[in-house]
């Protein structure tokens, strides 16, 4: 659906007023950045929301980056592929140069990408994504495992730019259980800030209040800007 530029203003309006708030209750020197999420909305929307100051897009799919970034060329955006990458997409991923790629799930993906990278000639900044919530259903390496591998991809996947860590938070009611989600994320970004991480994205439209307030400094936003 094609929404119209005064309701798009007004609800990112809506968003940024209630990063600002949480941002705030966290730490007034903390600089949260928004990623629209764009998988499930018309191109339309994406320029009219480049109309409205927003630069970051993030698409899981590559097909669909694709698509829309070649579309877009003429607008100076930023993608983020923040979806499950399947080792047949990476080649193509990495021609389409995005400026992060945050669901850099495994190890073994990791040393495929970089082995990509290096045929190539090429360097791709990335997130190491973690299950915190341990959910069956989500993809991302276990809290328990998330320091050990981020080193291990530093050292050994020269050609891959790990910039910090990407979560989803629990999918449960029980405000308790996501906060703990975001809680164990943060405290490994925390540790990984001595080896250079700077990015810790968490939350979504149903939970960024909660995600900031426990240290995000990147949201994905889509479904709250959409509706
Ligand atoms: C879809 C998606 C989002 C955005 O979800 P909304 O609830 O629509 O804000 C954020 N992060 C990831 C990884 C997603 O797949």
């Amino acid at each position: 659906m094609i929404l119209d530029k005064e309701r798009l203003r007004d609800n990112l309006d809506r968003v940024i007023w209630k990063i600002e708030e949480a941002r705030l209750q966290r730490s007034e020197h903390l600089i949260v950045q928004m990623c629209v999420v764009s998988k499930y909305t018309d191109i339309e929307n994406i320029k009219t929301l480049y109309q409205l100051g927003q630069r970051n897009f993030g698409e899981n799919q590559v097909k669909q980056l694709d698509d829309r970034s070649s579309t877009l060329d003429e607008l100076p955006l930023a993608w983020h592929m923040i979806g499950n990458l399947q080792k047949n997409k990476i080649n193509k991923l990495i021609e389409l140069n995005p400026l992060l790629l945050q669901s850099l799930d495994s190890l073994e993906l990791a040393k495929e990408l970089d082995k990509r990278l290096k045929v190539k000639g090429k360097t791709l900044s990335a997130l190491l994504q973690i299950n915190s919530a341990n959910e069956a259903t989500k993809s991302g390496v276990s809290s328990a495992e998330a320091i050990d591998i981020y080193q291990e991809i530093k050292e050994e996947c020269s050609n891959i730019e790990l910039k910090g860590v990407m979560s989803i938070g629990a999918h449960v009611d029980d405000t308790k259980i996501i906060q703990d989600s975001f809680n164990s994320t943060y405290k490994i970004y925390e540790t990984l800030q001595n080896s250079g991480a700077t990015i810790c994205s968490m939350g979504m439209s149903s939970d960024y209040k909660l995600a900031i307030k426990c240290g995000s400094n990147m949201v994905r936003i889509g479904s709250a800007l959409f509706e």
